[in-house]
C-alpha cells in the first residue's frame, strides 16, 4: 500500500493551492474562517467561480463538465479547498441530485437539469426527513397522488437545509400506501419551489443561525415528467443518494485549518499567567485530536488506495463520517476552552479588545452539534458498520 503522494500528485496539489490563493476572494475566506453566515450570493458566487474554471464537479462524467481527475486528485482538491477556507460547495445539486440523474434520470431530465446544476443556475435542497421520519426514513408520510399528467403532493418535510435559498427540492414521497413493505410505494420527485402550495418556515438553531427549515406542501402540483426512476421505486434512488451524501463528511482539510487556528488562540490566551498552549492538560487534549486527525487522514488515504485499485468503499464511509464529525466537535470544544469568556459575543468595552473570531466560538460550538446528527446520525453509522463487519 502506498500512502504517499506521487510527484505528479504533489505538483497537482501545488497547482490547486496556487489557483485557490489567487481566486478565493479575501472577504469570502474571512467570512468562512470567522464562522460567519454565508449568503445565497456567497455560495453561488463561489460555485460560479469554480464552474468558470471547470472545477465545480470533478467527479461528473467528462461530457457534462467532469475533470477526469483520479480519486487522489479529487481528494487533494477537496482537502485544499477546506484548508484554504473556501465556502462549501452546496452538495444538494452537485453531489446528490446530479449522481441520481446520471444513474436514473431520463435524457430529457439530464438535459434540462444538469447544465443548470453545473452553472449554479438552480439552487437545490433535499426533502427526505419528516417529523418522526429521520433515522426511520422509510416511515415517511408525505403523499403524492397521481391525477392525469401530474401528481398532487401533500405533507411536510423538516430540517431542510437551505430550503429558503432553493429553487428546487428533490423529495421522497409516498405514491402507494397499500404496500406491506414500507420501503415500497415510495417515489422520488423533483419539485419546483415556486409551485403554489409550498411554504418554507425557518427553524432557528441554538447558535441563532438560519440553516434549516420546515417545508409544507398543500396540494402541490408536480408534472409526471419530474418523477425520477419508476413510480414506487424511490427507495432504490434514496439509498443510492445516501451513499454519495456520506462521502466527503470527513472534512480533513477544514479540520486541519481549524486546528491551526486553535493553536493560535491557545497561544494568545493565558492561564495562570502563561499561554494556555503550555498547560499540560490542554496540550494532552490538543495532541489527542491532532493524532486522531492524522489517523483520519491516513484512513482516508487507505480508502483512496483501495479506490485506486478499483474497490468501491463500503461501510467504511460510515467510519469517516463518525471520526470526521467527532474531530470537528472536539475542535469546537477546545476552541471554547482556549478562548474562555471571549468565546461569547458580548458588547466590547473600552478596556477590552473585541476579537470577532473568538466572539463567534460559542455559536460555532452550538452549531457543530449538528454534525453527528445530519447525513445519518453517528449511532446509525455505527449500526451500519456493525451490520457490515459483525453481520448483526
Ligand atoms: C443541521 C441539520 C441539517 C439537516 N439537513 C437535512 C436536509 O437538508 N434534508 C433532510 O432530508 N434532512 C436533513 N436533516 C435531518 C437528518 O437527516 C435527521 O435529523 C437525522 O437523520 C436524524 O433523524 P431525526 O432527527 O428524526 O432523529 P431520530 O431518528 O428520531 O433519532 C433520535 C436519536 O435516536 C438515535 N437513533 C434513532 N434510531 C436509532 C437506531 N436504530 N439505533 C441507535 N440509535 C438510534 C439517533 O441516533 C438520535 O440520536 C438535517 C438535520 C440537521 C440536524
Amino acid at each position: 500500500m502506498d500512502l504517499n503522494y506521487s510527484p505528479e500528485e504533489t505538483a497537482f496539489r501545488d497547482r490547486v493551492r496556487d489557483w485557490l490563493h489567487e481566486n478565493l476572494p479575501t472577504d469570502l475566506r474571512d467570512k468562512v474562517s470567522n464562522y460567519r453566515e454565508l449568503s445565497r450570493e456567497d455560495l453561488i458566487g463561489w460555485h460560479k467561480t469554480l464552474a468558470r474554471q471547470g472545477w465545480v464537479a470533478p467527479e461528473w462524467p467528462v461530457e457534462y463538465g467532469g475533470t477526469d481527475w483520479s480519486v487522489v486528485e479529487r481528494y487533494i482538491f477537496e482537502e485544499e479547498m477546506g484548508y484554504a477556507g473556501c465556502p462549501p460547495l452546496v452538495p444538494f445539486g452537485l453531489r446528490m441530485c446530479a449522481p441520481v440523474l446520471f444513474r436514473f434520470g431520463t435524457d430529457a431530465q439530464k438535459q434540462r437539469f444538469l447544465p443548470r446544476i453545473y452553472q449554479g443556475d438552480d439552487f437545490w435542497c433535499q426533502g427526505y426527513s419528516e417529523p418522526g421520519s429521520g433515522s426511520d426514513l422509510a416511515s415517511l408520510k408525505t403523499r403524492a397522488v397521481r391525477q392525469g399528467d401530474h401528481y398532487v403532493v401533500t405533507g411536510q418535510k423538516i430540517w431542510t437545509t437551505l430550503a429558503h435559498y432553493a429553487d428546487w427540492i428533490f423529495c421522497l414521497v409516498r405514491t402507494d400506501a397499500s404496500q406491506s413493505k414500507r420501503q415500497e410505494g415510495i417515489s422520488f420527485l423533483l419539485i419546483d419551489m415556486k409551485t403554489p402550495g409550498i411554504t418554507v418556515r425557518p427553524i432557528i438553531l441554538m447558535d441563532g443561525g438560519h440553516d434549516v427549515n420546515e417545508v409544507f406542501f398543500d396540494d402541490v402540483t408536480v408534472p409526471v415528467e419530474n418523477l425520477v426512476h419508476e413510480e414506487g421505486k424511490g427507495w432504490t434512488v434514496a439509498k443510492y443518494l445516501l451513499g454519495h451524501e456520506r462521502m466527503g463528511t470527513g472534512r480533513v482539510g477544514q479540520s486541519k485549518r481549524e486546528l491551526q487556528q486553535l493553536k493560535e488562540v491557545a497561544t494568545q490566551h493565558l492561564k495562570d499567567g502563561r499561554p494556555l498552549i503550555e498547560d499540560a492538560r490542554f496540550r494532552d487534549r490538543l495532541t489527542r485530536v491532532e493524532v486522531e486527525l492524522m489517523a483520519l487522514e491516513i484512513t482516508n488515504l487507505r480508502f483512496l488506495d483501495q479506490l485506486r485499485g478499483g474497490r468501491p468503499p463500503g461501510a467504511e464511509v460510515s467510519m469517516l463520517k463518525i471520526k470526521g464529525t467527532e474531530i470537528q466537535q472536539s475542535i469546537s470544544e477546545l476552541m471554547m476552552q482556549a478562548a474562555g469568556p471571549f468565546a461569547q459575543a458580548f458588547r466590547p468595552v473600552d478596556n477590552m479588545d473585541f476579537d470577532h473570531f473568538t466572539a463567534r466560538l460559542a455559536a460555532r460550538y452550538c452549531n457543530m452539534r449538528k454534525t453527528s446528527i445530519y447525513a445519518g446520525s453517528n449511532e446509525i453509522q455505527r449500526n451500519i458498520i456493525a451490520k457490515a463487519t459483525l453481520g448483526l
